[in-house]
């Protein structure tokens, strides 16, 4: 079975590998601190837009207290505005791997979606520095949902209802505006409260209009629906609002569980096929690690991960099975009809039986990644 790590594209999808560099800093080229007209340094940045992006220094308008999130794209710091006192993040892009059109895109998105209770305000702030395009955000001091699902155990049914409801709510909003998130997972869910009363939805620099052409450029995560699974870097695919559903359904599968799913949606992948082939009534056998589910929800991850995307339902779904318990008690699961020995199941045995010979089988995102950096430091 998958464990539940961070996934991250693919390395060859980079735009720019520079950013894997553990210690690179976008602040450290002297262009950021170098940049200072008067003019520039005497406006303050919340007048501005993205159209009329103002030049300004960072640190003369941020007292900045550290990263809160790196990746590829460029990365989340925790600032406080020197002006107001206001603790926020601010998303900063490096110019050299983003383009002036996708930055507007993405704070534009983010801005016009901010009145939504489930999606992170985003302020009227947007400026560029000499090395990157930067915009202004609502701070979350309790970081991202990833940290909040033990892995290989999840969370609570209830804890789980609570976050899926209110981001179902939001992808509803979303959605109505004809806009397509196309990177659901719980590194992008912010928790906004310990209960899980308040959580976020952030990060729309894939966001898209539904309908819209695009090129894949990423490779897949355990997320992504198979249409995009299966079309090669480069093919041109449609945005879907179906990418989203696919995503929420593996997310629900991911929290409840603290595993994945599968690593790949492809028929390559076993644990894929073997959901696939129950999804499609050619077993009536319960893949192993989909046993623990009451039939009610199995049904609600039966429309939700069809694999065609225009037969998916849409997230409005959810509310249907909102109220229904979602998980069986211990002593019912052993009921479900089971399918011992399966390529699966042969697996998951293989893969106790490694750990308990000293091999350890599971992915360390963190880790993995700091590996390949190092690996591309040295080329
Ligand atoms: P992003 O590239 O926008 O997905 O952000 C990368 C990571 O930075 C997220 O997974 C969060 O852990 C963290 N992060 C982003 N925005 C915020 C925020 N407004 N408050 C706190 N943490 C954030």
């Amino acid at each position: 079975m998958a464990l539940l790590t961070t996934p991250s594209p693919a390395p060859e999808s980079n735009a720019n590998t520079n950013f894997l560099r553990p210690n690179s800093s976008l602040f450290n080229s002297e262009s950021d601190e170098e940049l200072l007209s008067v003019k520039s340094k005497s406006r303050s940045p919340r007048s501005s837009t993205s159209e009329n992006l103002q030049m300004l220094s960072l640190r003369d308008h941020y007292e900045i207290n550290g990263d809160l999130g790196k990746g590829t794209y460029g990365k989340v710091v925790q600032a406080v505005c020197k002006e107001t006192g206001t603790k926020i993040a601010l998303k900063i892009l490096p110019k050299s791997s983003t383009k002036l059109r996708d930055f507007q895109r993405e704070f534009n998105i983010s801005y016009y979606l901010s009145p939504h209770a489930n999606i992170v305000d985003t302020y009227n702030v947007a400026f560029e520095t000499r090395a990157s395009y930067v915009f202004a955000l609502e701070y979350a001091p309790l970081g991202d949902l990833f940290d909040s699902i033990p892995p290989q155990i999840g969370m609570s049914e209830q804890d789980t209802k609570t976050v899926i409801r209110q981001l179902a709510s939001a992808l509803e909003f979303m959605h109505s505006k004809k806009l397509v998130h196309r990177d659901i997972k719980p590194e992008n869910i912010l928790v906004m409260a310990p209960d899980f009363s308040r959580v976020k939805l952030m990060d729309f620099g894939m966001s898209r209009r539904d309908g819209a052409m695009v090129r894949k450029t990423n490779g897949s995560i355990p997320y992504t629906p198979p249409e995009v699974c299966e079309a090669v870097r480069n093919e041109s695919i449609q945005v879907t609002t179906g990418a989203d559903v696919w995503a929420l359904g593996v997310l629900l599968f991911c929290m409840l569980t603290g595993n994945f799913p599968w690593e790949n949606a492809d028929i390559g992948d076993i644990y894929f096929k073997e959901f696939i082939l129950w999804q499609r009534r050619k077993t009536t056998k319960v893949p192993s690690q989909w046993r623990r589910f009451t039939p009610r929800i199995l049904k609600f991850f039966r429309k939700t991960l069809e694999i065609k995307p225009h037969r998916r339902s849409s997230v409005k779904e959810l509310a249907k099975y909102a109220n229904d318990p979602w998980l069986l008690q211990a002593t019912e699961i052993g009921n479900v009809e089971s399918d011992s020995g399966t390529e699966a199941e042969q697996v998951d045995h293989l893969s106790i039986m490694l750990r308990d010979h000293g091999i350890e089988t599971r992915v360390d995102k963190r880790l993995r990644d700091r590996r390949i950096s190092e690996w591309l430091l040295t080329l």
